[in-house]
């Protein structure tokens, strides 16, 4: 049987605490009760841990063993900034299918109100892919980076295969690029993924002179966040 698993709010080497919602919901709705052993995510890895206290304000866990966890996806996204709505829908699903990292990217064809709404709206996206991650039972909870402009956001990409998702790209699919490459030598994976509008050209450009190649999806224009979970289910599949 698989046990509920929880990411800690602070920890130190023998104990974890959950604190906040998350203690709420542990200790009046699903009743934690001293002695019940749950898997906590505390620094990053998995144990297995039993209850010393549980109040609505803090559940305290003593850490036992540390348990196999799986690893995230050495996928690096850059995400430009669009409709919140449907942007953290793709993000939620994004961590779901294991994505290491989120750059949110201004894009020149975002919208300017979302543009200067986003770097107050990306404390709510941290919450979201904190919850995803519990939700899907990982071990790490995916990076979500303050938004940049593209500029900026290429310099922030170590990722060794960089791969901008385009529309206008008729031929060079994601899957043949990360099949001509040897695993082994993937040494993690960046995706760019345009807004509503799409990149520009001058975008485009941008992208290509940093090394970046564009790679298509098939020959449907997708919505954004679509593109995100398409490419990252490929990732998941030839990683
Ligand atoms: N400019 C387009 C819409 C852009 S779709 C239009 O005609 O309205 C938004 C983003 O999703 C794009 O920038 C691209 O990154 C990604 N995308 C959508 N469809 C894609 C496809 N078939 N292949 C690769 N990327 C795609």
């Amino acid at each position: 049987m698989t046990r509920r698993r929880w990411i800690a709010d602070t920890w130190t080497e023998t104990t974890a605490s959950l604190k906040g919602e998350q203690a709420a919901h542990l200790a009046r709705v699903l009743r934690a009760q001293p002695g019940q052993v749950f898997d906590v995510v505390a620094d990053g890895f998995l144990h297995r841990a039993e209850v010393v206290s549980a109040t609505e304000h803090e559940v305290v866990f003593t850490l036992h063993e540390e348990l196999e966890a799986e690893s995230a996806l050495p996928v690096h996204l850059l995400m430009a900034v669009f409709k919140f709505d449907h942007m953290e829908w793709g993000i939620e699903k994004a961590t779901e299918l294991g994505v290491a990292r989120i750059t949110p990217v201004i894009a020149r064809r975002t919208e300017k109100h979302l543009a200067q709404a986003a770097a107050k709206r990306v404390e709510r996206w941290r919450r979201i892919v904190r919850e995803a991650a519990q939700q899907s039972r990982r071990s790490d909870v995916p990076e979500v980076d303050d938004p940049v402009m593209v500029k900026m956001a290429l310099g922030m990409v170590s990722a060794e295969t960089k791969l901008l998702l385009a529309e206008t790209e008729q031929e060079n699919s994601l899957w043949s690029e990360l099949a001509s490459q040897r695993v082994s030598e993937l040494a993690g994976v960046a995706l760019a993924i345009g807004p509503e509008g799409g990149w520009t050209a001058e975008e485009m450009g941008l992208f290509s002179e940093n090394g970046w190649k564009h790679v298509t999806l098939g020959p449907r224009i997708l919505r954004a966040e679509t593109a995100a979970i398409a490419g990252l289910a490929v990732c998941g599949a030839m990683l």
